[in-house]
């Protein structure tokens, strides 16, 4: 039996080429006394995945050249040694850009599939939904009346933003690119409005939609729209920088933003924040969230592609906006 995975075989300069990553085969390992074989059957696909790509310093240390590419995975425990868990279970956990992988049970997450299809351990109620979770309630606290505002707001991490002010009780204002994501986030998902950044000029589209400026801004963007949007803070505002995927595949540095004296002027304040920070909180969360989606004040939307060898080109869909809802590969 062979084990495909994905390795980095060069850094790449600007958007990542296929050809820097290589494809390898090795035999699927065997599980030792205490170990678990998974077979994978959900790979998740994610911005981050651009920065474990560089050698810069960040957050979590880069992928070496030759390494496995890291990625959160859904997998089926094909085979136990370990007590704890039976083949048939399945788990959630960090299992990088392969088809199988030995653990020790360390880091595996069990998911019961009678809550939710377990694909939502990679979404909404996984990693980006909590992101969405803790970034907006925890790092910049909500108050029912407020205006927040999201970008990449179709997405997995910013659909959720929107959809959690709500249920707080907060105007969602949704920036995203194209017509089609924009009416979703509105029709489907109930946020009050969404600009079109791509057919429309964002600084007129907040003027109109957040009358009395943003009390919060999540953003996933960086760039031009994070620029836009500090240009129309509300006092006491709130902006979070989860991230900035127009910057990721930048060669020539990370733009900063201009209007950033608008904190200033409106005693307003700026912050970043990595999920990871809240992991023994997870659970508690997701179950908040579990219960929400039950309740039909949750919705998620999956882009599904077919096929492990996929994985170079779909991860590009991410920086090319053609991905509409979390991104994963199918490959059980
Ligand atoms: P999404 O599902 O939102 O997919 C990425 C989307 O970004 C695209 O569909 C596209 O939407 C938008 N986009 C791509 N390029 C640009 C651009 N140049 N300008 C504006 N928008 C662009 O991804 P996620 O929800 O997984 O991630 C969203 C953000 O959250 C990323 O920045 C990611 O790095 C960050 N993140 C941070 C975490 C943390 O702990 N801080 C954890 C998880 C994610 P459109 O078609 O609307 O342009």
């Amino acid at each position: 039996m062979v084990n495909r995975q994905f390795v980095l075989a060069r850094r790449p300069a600007g958007m990542p080429q296929e050809s820097d990553l290589r494809i390898v085969e090795t035999p699927v390992p065997s599980p030792r006394d205490g170990e678990v074989l998974l077979r994978a059957l959900y790979l998740s696909v994610d911005p981050y995945m651009r920065g474990r790509m560089n050698a810069a310093r960040s957050y979590a240390p880069p992928v070496e050249i030759g390494e496995v590419m890291v990625g959160g995975a859904v997998a089926r425990v094909v085979e136990s040694k370990n007590p704890a868990w039976q083949p048939g279970d399945i788990v959630n956990l960090m299992m990088g850009w392969q088809e199988y992988a030995v653990s020790s049970g360390d880091g595996l997450r069990r998911i019961d599939p009678a809550i939710a299809p377990v694909s939502t351990a990679l979404g909404v109620l996984g990693m980006p939904g909590l992101t969405a979770y803790f970034g907006l309630l925890e790092v910049c606290g909500v108050n029912a009346g407020e205006t927040v505002v999201v970008s990449a707001a179709a997405g997995a991490v910013g659909s959720v933003v929107g959809q959690i002010a709500r249920i707080k009780g907060c105007r969602a204002v949704g920036i995203a690119g194209g017509p089609e994501k924009c009416n979703y986030i509105v029709k489907e998902l109930g946020f009050d409005a969404a600009i079109d950044y791509k057919n429309e000029s964002v600084p007129d589209g907040l003027r109109k939609h957040c009358p009395k400026g943003v009390n919060v801004y999540f953003d996933n963007v960086g760039g031009q729209i994070l620029d836009d949007v500090l240009a129309q803070l509300a006092r006491g505002a709130r902006v979070v920088i989860c991230g900035a995927i127009s910057q990721y595949n930048s060669t020539t540095g990370i733009r900063g933003p201009s209007n950033y004296l608008s904190l200033l002027i409106n005693s307003a304040r700026m912050e970043g924040f990595v999920v990871f920070n809240y992991l023994s909180r997870y659970g508690e969360a997701a179950r908040e969230m579990a219960g929400w989606m039950m309740a039909g004040k949750l919705k998620s939307r999956e882009d599904i592609v077919e096929g492990f060898e996929t994985f170079p080109d779909t991860l590009l869909k991410l920086f090319r906006g053609e991905n509409f809802g979390k991104l994963m590969i199918k490959v059980g």
